[in-house]
């Protein structure tokens, strides 16, 4: 679904060749949020003659696909040439280190942001606003002991040390591992983070109900892990963090899960298989990502779902007119070529709603 350039960089504005179409129909919409689902849609849109203009609060566009996935499996230049296309070639407006809030609630990253403007400003200023904010908060282990030091999200380690690498943050603000890490999940945040923090001689243990098979990342990747020297302890879940202020070792417990298509549909804990990894000193939590719209429960007629994503229609609108969402805020964490998709067609929607043909 996602167009590569043959010169290897991604395209958000595909569909239209090399040079943005003339035509201009002096509408403009908003996009909040410059990760695959936003710069799909305004390719899309600048295209067909809308001024657009993408609010992003880090001081790089790209989203996740930046500031989250290894270098190793999304090259960042990849991505910032395609939003490089978009400003230069198709008159995309991108405004960088601009958070866009309703609220002022913060979220991971946010002490990268320079500017905040209101939302209500916004889908007042445009003909449409598109929110496309992502998922940027982690579900925490749940498990006793999870307030030790030494516990950390997959995203926040992953984000810090994007961070650093591209010059944004100094050394001190990356998260420090010890030499005998365990990696909770199976999903891609999990194993993205597992082979990060792999090598330097460090011990990793990738925990998870799941087995190699059943992996929400595939199969393939949990193999390329193991190639890599990481264990996996799979099938099983962590009971306990155990240690005095800072984690020290893990009692775990062994289940019986149910899982279909990456998803647990049922899991029971097996009595008597209890058990304690030894000398563990770090965690890194990769069991799931939280919806970040840009306001905080419900945002006027805006309605959030009861996990957190923003509640849409088949038409990718929002209870309330001229404002859109899309993107993993609106499904929960799925992958750059779905958020991808379903930033054209709601951008799509855009269109034609602007038209008044929707
Ligand atoms: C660690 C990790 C690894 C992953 N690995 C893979 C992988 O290998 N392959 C794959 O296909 N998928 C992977 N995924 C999933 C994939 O990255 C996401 O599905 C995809 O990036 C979602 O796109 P999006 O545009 O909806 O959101 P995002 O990529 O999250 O982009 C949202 C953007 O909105 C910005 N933003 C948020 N709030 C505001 C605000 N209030 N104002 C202004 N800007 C705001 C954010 O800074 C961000 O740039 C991974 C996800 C994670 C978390």
């Amino acid at each position: 679904m996602i167009s590569v350039d043959p010169s290897g960089y991604m395209r958000f504005a595909f569909m239209y060749g090399k040079e943005r179409p003339t035509r201009r129909l002096g509408k403009r919409v908003a996009i909040i949020g410059a990760g695959p689902s936003g710069l799909a849609a305004a390719g899309y849109l600048t295209g067909k003659g809308y001024d657009v203009t993408v609010y992003e609060r880090l001081p790089l566009p790209g989203g996740i696909m930046v500031f989250g996935i290894p270098e190793s499996r999304i090259p960042r230049e990849r991505v910032l040439r395609g939003c490089r296309e978009l400003q230069e070639t198709f008159g995309v407006e991108i405004k960088t280190s601009c958070k866009v809030t309703a609220d002022g609630e913060g979220i991971l990253g946010d002490d990268l942001a320079k500017e905040t403007v209101d939302l209500q400003r916004v889908v007042d200023e445009f003909d449409a606003t598109i929110i496309a904010t992502g998922t940027w908060k982690s579900r925490s282990l749940p498990a006793e002991g999870s307030g030790l030091k030494g516990i950390h999200s997959a995203l926040e380690y992953l984000f810090r040390s994007k961070a650093h690498e591209l010059g944004l943050a100094p050394k001190r603000e990356m998260i420090k591992l010890g030499r005998s890490v365990a990696v909770v999940g199976s999903g891609l945040v999990a194993v993205d983070a597992a082979q990060e923090a792999a090598g330097e001689g460090r011990r990793i243990n990738l925990i998870s109900v799941e087995n190699g098979l059943d992996a929400p990342s595939g199969s393939y990747e949990i193999d390329k892990l193991k190639r890599r020297g990481v264990t996996h302890t799979e099938r099983t879940v962590i009971k306990r963090v155990l240690g005095k202020t800072k984690v020290e070792a893990l009692e775990v417990i062994s289940v019986n899960a149910d899982v279909k298509n990456g998803v647990v549909l049922r899991m029971e804990q097996i009595p008597g298989t209890e058990r304690v990894i030894e000398d563990v000193d770090s965690i890194i939590v990769g069991i799931g990502q939280i919806p970040t719209p840009p306001f905080g429960k419900d945002y006027r007629e805006i309605k959030t779902l009861r996990w957190g994503g923003i509640e849409v229609n088949d038409r990718y609108v929002s209870p309330k007119s001229r404002v859109f969402a899309t993107g993993d805020v609106t499904t929960g964490i799925s992958k750059v070529g779905r958020a991808y998709q379903t930033g054209l067609k709601t951008a799509c929607w855009v269109d034609r709603h602007l038209r008044g043909t929707a």
